[in-house]
């Protein structure tokens, strides 16, 4: 069964095979929900269970099942952003396919991923086909924010939101994947927030432990230290920048846990003690949208140092005021 691929989706995927059970599928489907939290597997597994020869039960056996999953089916088309746009030819490009026949399987399927990214051309041109959707063409649209799209190709689209997988299937997922110590896995729940990928993306490379000390120190010489510049040199060298700066967001969040409900996963308070006499939870609250509104900004094309030295200024206000009479709660 590939349906077993999606773990901890149960609703989604009862409501997906119900749909090609009954022969209610629709022409286009809207799978959203933040990076990593499994929007391609799904689509992987839907656009197999479309095209498996053994309709009921979607078998991963057969030779659609085999090609779906080989990544080389010849009706089922991956679409991703050419550059940082999906563009009009690519559209073009995929419908000379929407009108042809399925080879193997039952539907031509077109997974576009990074919908949000087309541009006004193409998300045009796409409202073109799924007004007129061929009989046997299926449009699969992967998004992070299903805002960023038009309303009219919105409104084509049967929306699904892909939810973040509870406590206890994310355990199972990340003791699965590697071998973890309790203290370990309590830091990448709470990192990873109940996305599976971003899970992963940490798990192969990273010792979390040691991650989370580092951010710890990021925030002690933040405030202390004399050489932001330096320290934000250092921050850009980072491969692993993105997962850095979510690590202290959570060592400010247990930092806020802490003053505000006095609770803290095991190990976790020793971790954080250097902290307690300079960001008190105003601090921390402002420091956590600094860096939120920060991440955004280092999705552009900008100078990653110069922009590290700015937010690292900016946390050092924020942690200076504490220390100059601020009300520590
Ligand atoms: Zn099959």
């Amino acid at each position: 069964m590939i349906w077993e691929k999606i773990e901890g989706r149960a609703q989604l995927v009862q409501t997906l095979q119900t749909a090609i059970q009954t022969g209610h599928v629709v022409h286009a489907y809207l799978f959203y929900g933040p990076v990593g939290i499994g929007k391609k597997t799904i689509a992987q597994v839907f656009a197999a269970a479309l095209n498996c020869h053994n309709k009921d039960r979607a078998c991963g056996q057969c030779p659609s099942c085999r090609h779906a999953f080989g990544g080389l089916h010849p009706d089922i088309h991956w679409i991703m952003p050419e550059g940082k746009t999906l563009k009009i030819e690519q559209i073009r490009a995929m419908k000379k396919y929407a009108y042809l026949q399925p080879r193997l399987g039952r539907y031509q399927i077109f997974i576009l991923v990074h919908a949000e990214t087309m541009t006004t051309e193409a998300a045009n041109s796409l409202l073109v086909v799924l007004e007129e959707a061929p009989a046997a063409s299926i449009f699969i649209l992967l998004a992070e924010q299903p805002a960023l799209l038009p309303a009219t190709v919105l409104s084509r689209c049967q929306l699904m939101a892909v939810p973040r997988l509870d406590t206890d299937t994310m355990t199972n997922f990340i003791q699965k994947t590697a071998h973890v110590t309790s203290e370990e896995l309590a830091i990448i729940l709470d990192a990873a927030e109940g996305i599976p990928g971003r899970a992963l993306e940490g798990l192969k490379k990273r010792n979390w432990l040691l991650q989370y000390e580092q951010a710890v120190q990021i925030l002690v010489e933040a405030v202390n230290g004399e050489q932001i510049s330096r320290l934000a040199a250092r921050l850009a060298e980072s491969e692993e920048l993105d997962v850095l700066l979510d690590t202290i967001l959570l060592v400010l969040r247990d930092l806020l846990l802490w003053q505000t409900v006095g609770k803290l996963a095991q190990g976790r308070l020793e971790r954080i003690n250097s902290l307690l006499p300079i960001w008190n939870a105003n601090q921390c609250i402002n420091a956590i949208q600094i860096i939120i509104a920060w991440q955004q900004k280092l999705q552009s094309p900008i100078n990653i140092r110069l922009a590290l030295e700015n937010l690292l200024m900016c946390l050092k206000e924020v942690g200076l005021d504490a220390n100059c009479g601020g009300n520590p709660l």
